[in-house]
């Protein structure tokens, strides 16, 4: 039976009902078309499929159809129907856009087939619409994201590939293509010819890649360089995920980047960077170098000895600092030249180095002097064989431009810490050895007498003359209130020390306590003023004032292992204290070297009570690492900047920093040396509100603080 011949009579009643089932489960809609009279009659799939019911359309017949039929699909229904009728197709067949009751367009894939004839002409036509929607937004989707996908490549300069190791057969993507400078229709990828472009560095790499993906299914990531196929230098970067079957490499892909960009930028930097840390050397060496000689200059030096001075403490061993003077240099200069001379230097130099031990700092910190640190010693003599193998050295004869030559040296040391202080004055101290060593007659070293030294001894005496005053009482406290500017009320008192020395009358820490800051007499000094410090704050409490006290310690006495135990025994004798009524103050100082140790101190008193001050700040220090480190409550801002703050721009300048900072740690600002109101207007509106100086009170003996307060309060 040929299709034409396809009667509705020839399908049995068993198949009938197996259609309508199929009908009504995939929702096909039916239709039925008279040609000739254009009568159309359709099942209710077909009204459903637009958002209708059946009756709804029935009455409008063909015109149901023709009317919701997308306009630009009508020609193409047109034709399709009338290559049919014409026998050019042996069914009708239209993916067309129909209109459904909401007003939008949906795809309908409609088929159908003439079963009746009449004299040549159609006379019946049966067939389906099929819902393609779905099925046609799907397409068009993926439509716009390969040509999305198209799109990013080209922008991100990213190709893709896949190579397929069974058929062997690489597949790119047009991006990979147009990095490579080409097209599909120009190249034809291959594995062979893909890494053939590569410059034979990335090209090993690239095999011993592809060979592991291959192997051992690993996957890569690699920047490489590599020709295009007209010859252009890029950068590149390849990745290679590998997809395997029944632990076999079945597959690689991965992408294929144009970084050439990036790699350009990256270079670029990598130049700039070096550039800058080739600067940042030289400023470094010749900051700290001696360009001559190559050896560390006066400053490096004053940081050694600093750091061989600490480690020395620690280690409780010794340290030599030698001074070594070139004798008869002058003459050398005076008779061959400087360049002669320079030589001569930089080949003492080098014999001075060798003489000495490994981890030994020499340095040429003038003319024909140099300074050796010779520190780790376990007694102090320990260094005398390095003094004489530096004699030894310095005196054989030394070839400089063609001369002989032949010098010596005379040296003068001094040990730390049996000299015990700072390292201006360890040099002073070894070059006024160094002068002995010339007066004994050259060629020797001498050794600075400690105990014999003037200002030593001069020292010593004061200091036994400070011990004295503290044994028989002569020190006294006096206060000066700290005041809050909102509600000028006296929230405070800062204890200073003073010394009512029976022949010279009072006198003033600046006479007294330089001497002692380097001594184990200060922590003496220290213990009395915080004793003292708290019966007063006690007393003033039981008078019902509520105040706090504070009392400023020195940076020695703060970092004595045993501070917060002693000052806990000093606490626990007023079982009433008010916790935080007693403030420590503390300078910014490079006394305060470990500010690790010095941040557990203050976090022991704490728990005990006490509050912290950073005293005079600004002018010391002014480290942000004690800001960030020490947790203190109050920074006071040094006097210095307090007095010319009305006239001087820069001190205003510097207040307000600071406040910013103090707001930034969250501390409270105190500004000290206030002489006027109008220092006081000015800090208010800078928002600093505690201040003391002596706009408000001189400080003054503990009794005439309350009379004080009194005649305040009185006067107000
Ligand atoms: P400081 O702790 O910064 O104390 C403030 C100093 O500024 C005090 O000097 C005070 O008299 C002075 N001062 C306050 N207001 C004004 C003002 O309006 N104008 C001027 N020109 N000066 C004002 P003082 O008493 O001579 O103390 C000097 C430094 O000695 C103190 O500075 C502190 O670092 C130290 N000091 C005082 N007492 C002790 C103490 O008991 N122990 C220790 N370790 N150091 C102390
Ligand atoms: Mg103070
Ligand atoms: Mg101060």
């Amino acid at each position: 039976m040929t299709q034409k011949d396809l009667k509705l009579s020839d399908i049995d009643t068993f198949d009938r009902e197996r259609l309508l089932l199929i009908i009504n489960i995939t929702g096909i809609g039916v239709w039925d078309w008279k040609v000739q009279t254009g009568e159309l009659t359709f099942n209710r799939q077909w009204a459903q499929m637009l958002g209708y019911e059946q009756e709804e359309l029935k009455p409008r017949g063909f015109k149901a159809w023709l009317d919701n039929l997308h306009k630009d699909d009508f020609q193409r229904a047109q034709k399709a129907l009338d290559d049919h009728f014409n026998g050019i197709t042996q069914e009708y067949e239209a993916e067309l856009r129909m209109r459904d009751k909401s007003g939008a367009y949906i795809w309908v894939l409609a088929t159908g087939k003439v079963v009746e004839w009449h004299k040549g002409k159609p006379e019946r036509m049966i067939g389906v619409h099929l819902n393609i929607d779905e099925r046609n937004k799907n397409e068009e989707s993926l439509l716009i994201t390969s040509q999305l996908l198209n799109q990013s490549q080209k922008v991100a300069k990213v190709g893709g590939w896949e190579l397929d190791l069974i058929t062997g057969i690489l597949f790119w993507t047009d991006e990979t293509y147009r990095i490579h400078d080409t097209c599909p229709e120009e190249f034809n990828p291959t594995v062979d010819a893909g890494v053939g472009y590569f410059l034979p560095e990335s090209k090993d790499r690239i095999s011993k890649a592809l060979d592991e993906a291959i192997q051992h299914g690993k996957g890569y990531d690699l920047e490489l360089e590599t020709y295009t196929t007209k010859g252009r230098k890029i950068d590149v970067r390849t990745t290679c995920v590998v997809t395997q079957e029944n632990g076999a490499s079945v597959r690689l892909t991965g992408i294929f980047q144009d970084i050439s960009e990036q790699k350009a930028t990256q270079r670029e930097l990598e130049q700039i960077n070096q550039n800058l840390e080739v600067a940042n050397q030289a400023l470094q060496r010749s900051a700290h170098y001696d360009p001559l000689t190559g050896l560390p200059n006066r400053y490096l030096l004053a940081d050694r000895m600093q750091q061989a001075m600490v480690k020395s403490l620690r280690k409780k061993n010794y340290v030599a600092i030698a001074f070594i003077d070139v004798d008869s240099f002058k003459a050398v200069n005076d008779n061959y030249g400087h360049d002669v001379g320079d030589e001569l230097l930089k080949k003492l130099a080098g014999e001075l180095k060798h003489a000495l031990r490994d981890g030994d700092t020499l340095s040429r910190i003038g003319g024909d002097e140099f300074v050796a640190v010779i520190d780790n010693l376990s007694y102090p003599h320990e260094s005398d064989a390095v003094l004489s193998r530096m004699l030894c050295s310095v005196s054989a004869p030394v070839k400089a431009d063609g001369h002989t030559l032949s010098v010596s040296a005379s040296i003068g040391v001094t040990i730390f810490p049996l000299d015990s202080c700072d390292p201006d004055q360890l040099l002073r101290h070894a070059d006024q050895a160094m002068y002995l060593a010339k007066q004994k007659g050259k060629n020797c070293y001498h050794v600075f007498d400690v105990e014999n030294d003037v200002a030593v001894k001069h020292l010593n005496e004061k200091l036994a003359r400070i011990s004295m005053a503290l044994h028989n009482e002569e020190f006294e406290l006096y206060y000066q209130p700290k005041v809050d500017l909102r509600t000028q009320t006296v929230v405070g008192l800062e204890a200073l020390i003073r010394w009512n020395h029976p022949e010279r009358g009072l006198l003033f820490p600046i006479d007294f306590l330089p001497e002692i800051e380097c001594d184990n007499l200060c922590i003496g000094v220290g213990q009395w003023v915080i004793r003292t410090a708290l019966a007063q704050l006690h007393f003033w409490q039981t008078q019902g004032l509520d105040l706090s006290v504070s009392v400023n310690i020195s940076p020695l006495h703060l970092q004595q292992g045993d501070f917060t135990a002693q000052l806990k025994t000093y606490l626990d004798k007023y079982p009433n204290y008010k916790a935080n009524s007693l403030d420590l103050e503390v300078v910014e100082s490079s006394a305060l070297h470990d500010v690790e140790a010095v941040s557990a101190i203050i976090e022991s008193c704490k728990a005990l009570g006490v509050t912290f001050s950073i005293d005079d700040f600004g002018v010391g220090y002014s480290s942000l690492v004690y800001l960030k480190r020490l947790p203190v409550r109050y920074l006071k801002i040094d006097k210095s900047f307090v007095r010319d703050m009305l006239v001087d721009a820069d001190d205003k300048a510097i207040i307000e920093g600071i406040i910013e900072l103090a707001k930034v740690f969250k501390l409270s600002v105190i500004a000290e040396g206030i002489e006027s109101k109008e220092h006081g207007e000015a800090l208010l509106e800078l928002g600093c509100h505690y201040v003391q100086g002596y706009y408000f009170a001189k400080p003054m003996p503990a009794e005439a603080f309350m009379p004080w307060l009194e005649s305040r309060s009185t006067s107000k």
